[in-house]
């Protein structure tokens, strides 16, 4: 009662804790996204303002040059009108005149002023020459301030509405004109940002703690434009892209906890179901045939187990076979399954000097203390001579050298064989195989597949063999499926033995027996016929 409680407080932990990571997960991917597009909305935003700019900057410059080849008398009725055709057939102007000393002397606005109007505002003197006047409070029109460029003489003023028809929302944006004498930056429209300085003379993009920026300089003139966002307001205006990804990111968490939990529940139910096989003896044993390829006679066979779980589903044994290592009962399935082959296969191992069978074991048996006397003890009650069994070891399971090389070593003392499984898919080369002192290496099936399709070329299965056997190893090429592997592998170098549904698929105890007496009724080793073998499952 009290566990049950425990696992539902589990489980609901499980599941808060899975759906708030989610949600966190949701939550910092989505700022991220929003922050990159925003970025990128933030750059475009400037290089349209300074596209608009540039425009405005050639055509007053433009006009400036108009105005300085003109020879009217400066500030006369005729000059200023002139001016006021300029200004009037230009897009981005609003006003023109004449400056002398600091001061306004005349401009199409103003007419001719009778009282000097001095400009206060400093002036940024460009490497071209021409001046900026960012805001001089005359030129003011509905409290907007304008921009003016003063080359010699003339000057013009740029409608305080140039940027208006550029959409800029949300973003804040600034113009600025780096200022080469002292190295300052200083906006000429919009508020300056609390920024690093230096970013706003230069492309690129920005962040600070609080705020995201672009700035893109005219590659024409001398200005440039950062256009910036606060984060928050980034945030804010984007809501609906991280309020969909949090609850996104929640449901994936959830999600992941409930399959999570499927999977613990089918993982406990399958470990328990397999418990209790084990215990109530509900492990089946079958065998494969191994062929000598140049006699064609059956010369082993390789024990492979079965289980079917409670619902009568066959499970593989490369899922119950890392569970059974996982649940520590290994060890007991390879006594069950040692048992029950010696019972199965018993006399024809006591009849057949020659006939041997292999049994698959974890490397962790190897090298643990109860593989040789349980080897010992169940093959001396079976009468079987211990040159009759074979202890097959996975490739992938040779890590550990020296530990496995004194286990092997003494298990080959008491007369077992050892094969090396899978060979080809692990980390052993051929001489490291010399050091392990084996008997055999079983070539993985992945090399069979490449016989007859254009891999074989570069295939390193003829390598193989013609080492093994310079190394005086017995070679069991297992996976042949068909005719054609068969027929390539027996025209090789090598003595091979081989093992696959072309020569026979696992079969049941009774039926192994059954085809090896017919086979050979005289009790010589089975000579296989290929086509009634391979029909068996
Ligand atoms: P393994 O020892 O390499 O066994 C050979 C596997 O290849 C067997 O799969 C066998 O049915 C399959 N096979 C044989 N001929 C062919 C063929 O021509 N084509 C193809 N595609 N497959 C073929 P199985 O029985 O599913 O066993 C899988 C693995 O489970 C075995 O690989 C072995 O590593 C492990 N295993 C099986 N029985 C035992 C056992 O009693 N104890 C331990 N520790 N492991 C076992
Ligand atoms: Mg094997
Ligand atoms: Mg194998």
């Amino acid at each position: 009662m009290c566990k049950r409680k425990h696992r539902a407080q589990l489980l609901i932990a499980q599941f808060f804790c899975l759906a708030s990571i989610g949600i966190g997960v949701g939550y910092l991917t989505a700022r991220a996204f929003i922050l990159d597009q925003a970025e990128r909305d933030l750059l475009k935003t400037a290089a349209s303002l300074m596209a608009r700019s540039d425009a405005a900057s050639e055509e007053a410059r433009n006009v400036l040059t108009a105005m300085r080849a003109t020879r009217l008398h400066s500030c006369s009725d005729d000059e200023l009108s002139y001016f006021g055709m300029l200004v009037f057939r230009s897009r981005y102007l609003r006003d023109a005149g004449r400056i002398s000393d600091g001061g306004i002397d005349c401009s199409i606005a103003m007419g001719r002023t009778k009282e000097r109007i001095l400009l206060r505002s400093p002036a940024l003197v460009q490497p071209d020459g021409t001046a900026v006047y960012p805001r001089i409070p005359v030129f003011q029109v509905n409290g907007l301030s304008a921009v003016t460029l003063q080359a010699g003489g003339d000057y013009v003023t740029f409608s305080p509405h140039l940027m208006d028809s550029v959409e800029t929302a949300p973003a804040h944006y600034v113009i600025t004109v780096p200022d080469p004498h002292n190295h300052q930056t200083d906006g000429v429209v919009g508020t300056l940002p609390n920024l690093p300085g230096n970013d706003l003379s230069q492309n690129g993009l920005g962040r600070t703690g609080v705020k995201l920026y672009a700035t893109v300089c005219s590659k024409r003139y001398y200005n440039c434009v950062t256009t910036y966002v606060s984060i928050k307001e980034a945030m804010r205006i984007e809501r609906r892209y991280w309020l969909g990804a949090i609850s996104s990111g929640g449901l994936a968490g959830t999600i992941v906890a409930f399959l999570i939990l499927v999977y613990n529940r089918r993982h406990r139910v399958l470990a328990q179901q397999f418990r209790r096989a084990l215990q109530k003896d509900k492990l089946r044993v079958v065998y494969q045939p191994i062929i000598d390829l140049e006699s064609r006679r059956v010369v082993g066979a390789e024990a492979l187990v079965r289980w079917q779980d409670d619902f009568g589903e066959d499970v593989s044994p490369e899922v119950f076979i890392p569970l059974a290592e996982r649940l520590g009962l290994i060890g007991q399935v390879t006594r069950a399954v040692l048992r029950q082959s010696l019972r199965d296969l018993g006399e024809l191992l006591r009849n057949q000097a020659h006939f041997r069978l292999s049994i698959n074991v974890v490397a962790e048996e190897l090298t643990g203390p109860d593989l040789l006397p349980l080897l010992e003890r169940e093959a001396d009650l079976a009468q079987v001579s211990h040159q009759s069994l074979a202890v097959e070891i996975t490739e992938g399971s040779t890590g550990c050298h020296m530990a496995l090389a004194d286990a092997i070593s003494r298990l080959r003392e008491k007369g077992f064989a050892i094969y090396i499984d899978d060979f080809g898919t692990g980390y052993s080369s051929l001489s490291y195989l010399r050091d392990l002192s084996v008997d055999a290496i079983k070539i993985d099936r992945s090399f069979t597949r490449t016989i007859g399709t254009q891999a074989v070329t570069v295939s390193i299965l003829p390598q193989i063999i013609e080492m093994a056997d310079s190394l005086g190893l017995q070679i069991i090429v297992e996976g042949v499926e068909t005719l054609e592997q068969a027929d390539y592998l027996a025209a090789g170098p090598g003595h091979l033995l081989v093992q696959g549904w072309y020569f026979g698929r696992s079969m049941g105890s009774q039926e192994f027996c059954s085809l090896f007496e017919q086979a050979a009724p005289s009790g010589s080793t089975l000579t296989i016929s290929v086509a009634s073998v391979a029909k068996q499952h």
